[in-house]
């Protein structure tokens, strides 16, 4: 803290622990035994982890710390670390997303966005190497997809592949690359014949270790602890057994792929919204102004009520959906096509609805809570320029709503 002015008397009750207590009053009810006993593990890990988070360091000194206890992600078995599936992951999303936002953004992009593929695409000895780093925390992973002139339109990549005698040649160039500067390994993507990229596209897990990876760091002032990439691809070889979908494959995991993504960062949204919130509640039940503490005043109070109604609503959906994609398809002897579908429409309505719903939450309870939430007295600051960039991350607010639009469009032909 730079400067205090926030009361004694408050700021000794702001504490992650009264986040949690508040948090599980409104949560725990909407959880089995399993679920609850998960987060309990999870809410004491966090309440340990907290006071040795530096927040002048990058986040990345902290993923051995994650890497030790199975926490780099969850949706897939990774050593003895259990229970695990969407549901999982989705509360431990939302629990890192109330200790760190920060940490919990560069924790998805390594664990989820890179580490996903290793177990739906690899079995290669090589594959399940990268796996062991990224899951431990050793090695810091990201994922390629963004170039800068393709950005929502993510198909038509200029990122080219070439085939030589022992492997595949990547050449281009990415942009946003959250843990490029960091990073070991990219889950990138390029295309045969940038006219026809949906039947030639390739995803290779690339290694820097491979040569012809460079990164500029891009400046982003507001998550200043994670590192994010301009990445040129100068002719990177890639050995064929880190290739992960070849000629047309890597367009069916890129978009297999987002569903998960978009999921996960659903759970970060619930996260930053309930943080907020409960800043916001244990703040003004405490300030007091005019002779009353200020949660008394309608204005305040019923403002709260009204972001609560709507973080409880986000929550559940987030939830369901989870629970859909774990019993109908993650943990089902055959998946369900009805259900897959489902999942990738309400992937992007929910990934549209909280990350939206982020910012809301956090701009208003700063109206709420008043001057001291825009210092760095509390954390509520930092949550809210977290909500800044969740909209865009994982496809943009019109590009979750341009697939929605195609849904409703395909309605014409059950009339
Ligand atoms: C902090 C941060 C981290 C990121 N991390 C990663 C990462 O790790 N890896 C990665 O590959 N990418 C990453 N991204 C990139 C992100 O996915 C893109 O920014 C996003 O897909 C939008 O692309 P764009 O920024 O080029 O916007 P553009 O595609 O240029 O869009 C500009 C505007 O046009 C709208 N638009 C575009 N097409 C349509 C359409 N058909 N209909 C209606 N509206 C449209 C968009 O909604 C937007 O409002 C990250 C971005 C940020 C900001």
């Amino acid at each position: 803290m730079q400067e205090k002015i926030i009361n004694d008397k408050i700021l000794e009750k702001m504490t992650l622990d009264n986040v949690f207590k508040i948090f599980n009053d409104n949560i725990f009810p909407m959880l089995n035994d399993e679920e609850v006993e998960y987060c309990q593990e999870l809410e004491s890990f966090c309440l340990e982890l907290h006071p040795k988070i530096d927040k002048s360091k990058d986040v990345y000194v902290l993923f051995p710390e994650l890497g030790k206890h199975g926490y780099m992600q969850r949706i897939n078995k990774w050593r003895d670390f259990e229970p695990y599936g969407m549901k999982k992951e989705i509360l431990l999303a939302t629990i890192m997303s109330i200790c760190d936002p920060q940490l919990e953004l560069a924790r998805l992009a390594s664990g989820i966005l890179c580490g996903n593929p290793t177990f739906q695409h690899g079995d290669t000895s090589e594959i399940l190497k990268v796996q062991d780093e990224l899951m431990s925390g050793k090695e810091v992973g990201c994922i390629g997809i963004t170039e800068p002139e393709r950005g929502s339109d993510a198909v038509n990549l200029t990122t080219t592949c070439t085939k030589v005698d022992d492997g595949i040649v990547f050449s281009g160039e990415k942009v946003f690359t959250t843990n490029g500067p960091k990073a070991k390994y990219f889950a990138c993507y390029g295309v045969y014949d940038t006219e026809h990229p949906r039947q030639t596209m390739v995803q290779g897990m690339l290694s820097r270790d491979f040569g012809g990876i460079e990164t500029k760091r891009l400046k982003i002032n507001s998550v200043p602890r994670v590192h994010i990439a301009h990445t040129f691809l100068n002719d990177v070889k890639v050995p064929m057994e880190y290739i992960l979908g070849d000629n047309g494959g890597g367009y069916h995991n890129l978009f297999n792929g987002l569903v998960p993504e978009r999921l996960g960062i659903m759970g970060s949204g619930v996260g930053i919204c309930w943080a907020g919130l409960i800043y916001a509640i244990i703040y003004t039940n405490l300030r007091q102004q005019f002779g009353k503490t200020v949660i008394n005043y309608q204005g305040v109070g019923y403002s709260l009520g009204d972001l609560l109604s709507k973080c409880s609503a986000a929550t559940s959906l987030a939830f369901q959906a989870a629970t859909i994609y774990d019993d109908k398809i993650l943990f089902a002897d055959k998946p369900s096509k009805e259900a897959e579908k489902w999942v990738a429409g309400v992937s992007s309505q929910g990934k549209y609805l909280l990350s939206k719903l982020t910012h809301e939450v956090c701009y208003e309870v700063q109206q709420q809570m008043g001057g001291v939430s825009v210092t760095d007295n509390t954390p509520v600051d930092e949550l809210m320029d977290v909500s800044k960039i969740e909209e865009v991350i994982g496809g943009a607010r019109n590009i979750q709503l341009l697939i929605l639009h195609g849904g409703l469009r395909r309605y014409s032909k059950i009339l």
